[in-house]
């Protein structure tokens, strides 16, 4: 079974601002260097589009397979009742997929509160950090709403957040495995 990488507000909600948020507030973690381009010291980031070096504030969050046709593939999380792992930065929950339906219910687990909570099945695909990359504005533009390989990249050459993040979020080795 496919996993789906996500985060989570503390309310079981999922949607782009939170997950933009936590990235920005842990850009220090997922940066390939420390610069300083005149503005004093900053996370940079290797644009795995063109191979330049920036600051990572100035990167897109890209959608690998674009929103559109990721929503319609699902990732291979087919049929209502599928079980997926979702997580957030330091919790993990166990996430009953409704995938024709449109709705996800999430039943947490382990440190969250047992409560059950609603996500749009849209919100899970644009959200999966599985299929979120930083990509220089310029690359993003370029590739606008295409898929990664329609873009003419392979797709072992895409840099998923989940693998980004694998090595710095301890509490996340043993989902990330
Ligand atoms: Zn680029």
């Amino acid at each position: 079974m496919a996993k789906t990488y996500i985060v989570l507000t503390p309310n079981n909600q999922v949607n782009f601002s939170t997950t933009r948020a936590v990235l920005i507030n842990n850009a220090h973690k997922i940066a390939s260097a420390f610069k300083n381009y005149g503005a004093g010291t900053e996370a940079a980031y290797e644009c795995v589009g063109c191979n330049r070096e920036l600051p990572i504030i100035l990167f897109h969050l890209d959608h690998i397979r674009s929103q559109s046709r990721y929503a319609v593939s699902n990732l291979g999380i087919k049929g209502s009742g599928g079980f997926v792992t979702l997580n957030s930065d330091l919790d993990k929950v166990d996430a009953k997929v409704n995938a024709t339906g449109g709705m996800v219910t999430v039943a947490t687990g382990s440190i969250y509160n047992p409560k059950i909570g609603y996500i749009q099945s849209s919100e899970i695909w644009k959200n999966d950090l599985k299929n979120l990359q930083l990509l220089c504005p310029t690359c993003n533009e370029s590739k606008g709403s295409k898929d990664w390989v329609d873009w003419g990249r392979a797709l072992n050459a895409a840099k998923p957040l989940s693998k980004v993040i694998k090595g710095v979020w301890d509490a996340l080795d043993d989902i990330f495995a």
